[in-house]
């Protein structure tokens, strides 16, 4: 009744293995809610897809995960003074990221026998070591014998143009360094194209791509976002409706749907040049956004139609001109969602 996310289980899983197959050293990413599918439950399908390690964003997910999943799991947010101590029961099972050159003699004289990736530092900028850096990281990990390298980790920006450049030129700076090979190389948002290229020109590394959205949302074919209709009022011009006493500036109908702010419906991106080109138009022919309703997420009969007013906690207030096809309660309604931004209240496997 509230806002379920649908799963066409065959379909899901048979995209699941083929990302596997076509995927050697695949390190499912398994963080935030889950891409909407929840920790757990991603975590179990990572033990199904057979795979060695998982990643999840932080520290404070890993007991989520790791009841349901008994591989190796990265951590992606490095690790720092102020990060608590891991249960010591999964201590051999986690592998610290480390991006300053500090925290490599921090954790391993907290963890002597630590298992640690370092980080460089990418054109994303967000962490990890510049390569002087990294020449310094390798040079203190070498006083630490117990220290366990799994590996470096590079987080690359989103594909726009080929990133092959940027990777040889960080792991020539990673063999520099002077880490023990053979290295392991842990990388995001690179191409299949780019993952062969990169496995040929350094046939001695093992490339392990960490891949969130292109795994779980990678077909979306197999999904389908709906609420529920809950209630539906006849409205005439001039009715007054919704927290704010605003009046129906035309006859329809106010439809009530499932699904508000605590779902993370409404917080969606901003309207782009061209939906403000749309809006000076719908302006210009006198349309009901001209009155202030906005696009909503929710579509009936494959039309996305408008918030009588913005979206309340838990239910949506949609108006529907007259002449539309008037919903029954109890309804399904599609809903366009940003799946990693969104809590449903049910997910269906099926
Ligand atoms: C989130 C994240 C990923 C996965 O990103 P997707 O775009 O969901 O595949 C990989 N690496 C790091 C460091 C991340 O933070």
């Amino acid at each position: 009744m509230g806002l379920t996310l649908t799963v066409d289980g065959d379909r899901w899983r048979a995209h699941l293995r083929e990302v596997g197959d076509a995927t050697p050293g695949l390190t499912p990413v398994v963080k935030g809610n889950g891409y909407g599918f929840g920790l757990g439950r991603l975590a179990r399908r990572s033990a199904w897809l057979g795979v060695e390690a998982i990643a999840v964003g932080l520290y404070e997910e890993l007991p989520e995960v790791a009841t349901r999943f008994d591989g190796s799991l990265l951590v992606l947010t490095p690790w720092r003074p102020f990060t608590p101590d891991v249960d010591p029961a999964l201590a051999d099972r986690v592998i610290h990221t480390l991006g300053r050159v500090e925290d490599v003699d921090a954790l391993l004289e907290r963890q002597p026998r630590a298992r640690v990736v370092l980080e460089l530092l990418t054109s994303m900028r967000r962490h990890g070591f510049t390569a002087p850096q990294l020449w310094e990281a390798a040079e203190r990990l070498r006083h630490h014998r117990g220290a366990r390298l799994e590996g470096v980790a590079l987080h690359l920006p989103l594909s726009q143009g080929s990133h092959l450049g940027e990777v040889r030129r960080l792991l020539n700076d990673a063999v520099g360094a002077g880490l023990p090979g053979p290295l392991t190389v842990w990388v995001s948002h690179l191409t299949r194209d780019e993952m062969a290229s990169l496995r040929q020109s350094y046939a001695d590394f093992t490339v392990r791509p960490r891949i969130g959205t292109d795994l779980w949302l990678g077909d979306r074919s197999a999904l389908r976002v709906t609420s529920t209709v809950l209630d539906v009022h006849e409205v005439e011009r001039g009715d007054v409706f919704g927290y704010r006493g605003r009046s129906v500036p035309k006859a329809g109908h106010i439809v009530v749907v499932s699904g508000g702010t605590a779902h993370g419906i409404g917080l969606e991106s901003p309207m782009g040049a061209s939906s403000l080109r749309d809006r000076a138009a719908t302006l210009a022919r006198g349309g009901l956004d001209a009155v202030g309703f906005v696009r909503s997420p929710f579509s009936i009969d494959n039309k996305q139609r408008l918030f009588a007013e913005p979206p309340h906690m838990q239910a949506s207030m949609l108006f529907l001109p007259s002449g539309a096809r008037v919903p029954d309660v109890g309804e399904l309604v599609d809903v366009r969602v940003r799946y990693t931004a969104t809590s449903f209240d049910d997910v269906v496997l099926d």
